[in-house]
């Protein structure tokens, strides 16, 4: 899942994104319960730390190549699932199998990774470069070139105003966009979209455009294949007339310079397709000792990923979000080993697609289970990031601010460092938007890691401030569901 990342809410629009990368494991599969957790090797283990551990190695582990929906190892992440929910004794749903909830979406797949090369005339190679570490190939726009090969001259700009149509120096070029001239038109953490789209707006005359715009983390770029919603299916996605965007990093942007003051040519191959695949969330239940307002808590996180990078690397997304599938997973587990049982109804939904628009719950709320003016929603997105000073609690709206200083308040009275925040980008929007008070608990990462390669359990998870997480929500539930 993306950080704090600014989302523009109109009417059900809602966006998302997370991407990652990271090498490829050898060590894969479930570990045995006698490995502990780096960081944390000096405190002693108890089953239900081996049980999150478990789950959130066994998620991110090679074999699931970061759970990109359509993939072998994104539906081994809803079997894994499904198993783990039979073996703890959640019902399904009425009328489910295996207890998946199966619905259609769109995404971007990488076929192949994005090669960026400058080359003198003669053909003599004059630089290569690294990708995710030096540069990022971006099929986020509409109406670019997504797919093909561009081999052209390349050429500097650092003046807004060489930036105009009827500027034929530029025709059949690739541009190469200084950092200052992005940062003098809007932009976000994430995303040059000013800059972007005041190069859209001189049309396919040029071939594309590289911009330095160095939003990686800890030496890797965010790795990011969300496309604008508003134009998801649009034939005008995949323009092989377009231009083609790629982001470079501070250290690689001087040679890229040197390239177009020699005037060489720059070779770029882009390799991304948009594709429709069917995805699963994963859904069971704690049947309440009283049904009878249908009053229940939707317990969710996502378990979708943003899969691999075709380079020999993937995104493993242990703190995005193998961690909230281990949170759900575990406050299942506590639940359903008391004594008594809740009164209202407890849902735990496994979302997928999360990483593309939050498609899992956008299709949970056209077809809930139980009606949602009756639902409260929890959301684990990122809960255990090592080195995170507050639990977040965080409202997407103000439908849902109550619930959220509540839960804070609760997080407060058993020792957890809470605090109340306003943040969007996950599952709880569309909840939210739908009317249900619907917060997310997330630790903010002091270095952001997610969606990059670097998203493993060793570099990016407390096992401990998982159990926080874990702790707060059962606490939250033993107060209202009791
Ligand atoms: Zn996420």
């Amino acid at each position: 899942m993306k950080y704090i990342i600014t989302i523009i809410l109109s009417i059900a629009v809602v966006l998302s994104a997370c991407l990652v990368t990271h090498e490829f494991d050898t060590a894969c599969g479930l570990l045995a319960a006698s490995v502990s957790a780096s960081g944390n090797s000096n405190v002693p283990r108890t089953p239900a730390d081996d049980f999150t551990y478990n789950v959130i190695k066994e998620l991110s582990s090679a074999p699931y190549m970061g759970r990109l929906p359509g993939t072998l190892g994104n539906k081994m992440a809803v079997s894994f699932i499904s198993e783990r929910y039979k073996e703890l004794g959640l019902k399904q749903p009425p009328g489910y199998n295996s207890y998946l909830q199966t619905f259609q979406q769109q995404l971007i797949v990488q076929n192949s990774a994005t090669v960026l090369v400058t080359r003198r005339k003669t053909g003599e190679v004059t630089g290569e470069y690294n990708h995710l570490s030096d540069y990022i190939g971006l099929p986020l726009w509409p109406n670019t070139k997504i797919q093909g090969l561009i081999d052209a001259p390349l050429v500097s700009i650092t003046d807004l105003k060489q930036l105009s149509p009827n500027n034929r120096e530029l025709y059949g070029k690739v541009l190469l966009i200084s950092s200052e001239l992005v940062h003098s038109l809007p932009y976000d953490h994430l995303q040059a979209d000013g800059i972007v789209n005041k190069l859209l707006s001189l049309g396919s005359r040029i071939k594309g455009s590289i911009i330095n715009f160095d939003n990686r983390r800890d030496g890797y770029f965010h790795v990011s294949k969300s496309m604008k919603r508003l134009f998801r299916g649009s034939k005008k996605y995949n323009n092989k007339n377009g231009q083609v965007f790629l982001y470079c990093s501070d250290a690689a942007y001087p040679y890229l310079k040197e390239a177009a003051e020699r005037e060489d040519n720059v070779y770029i191959s882009v390799d991304f397709s948009l594709e429709e695949c069917y995805s699963s969330n994963v859904i069971g239940v704690i049947e309440g000792t009283d049904r009878s307002n249908q009053d229940h808590i939707i317990i969710a996180a996502h378990l979708d990923h943003i899969g691999d990078n075709k380079d020999e690397t993937y995104n493993p997304g242990a703190l995005d979000n193998a961690s909230g599938i281990a949170g759900l997973l575990e406050i299942a587990r506590t639940l359903l080993n008391k004594t008594e049982l809740p009164q209202k109804d407890i849902i735990f939904i496994a979302t997928n697609g999360e990483e593309e628009y939050f498609a899992g719950s956008n299709y949970y709320v056209g077809h809930p289970i139980l009606p949602l003016k009756n639902a409260t929603m929890i959301n684990l997105d990122m809960i255990g990031a090592k080195g995170a000073e507050y639990l977040e609690v965080c409202y997407p709206g103000n439908n849902s601010v109550e619930l959220s200083k509540q839960i804070a308040s609760d997080g407060l009275e058993i020792g957890i460092n809470t605090r109340s925040s306003y943040i969007l980008s996950s599952d709880h929007v569309t909840f939210s938007v739908c009317g249900v008070p619907a917060v997310m608990l997330k630790h903010l990462q002091p270095v952001q890691r997610h969606h990059t390669m670097q998203d493993s359990f060793e570099i990016t998870m407390d096992i401990n401030k998982l159990q926080e997480a874990i702790d707060l929500v059962v606490y939250y539930i033993e107060q209202t569901a009791y």
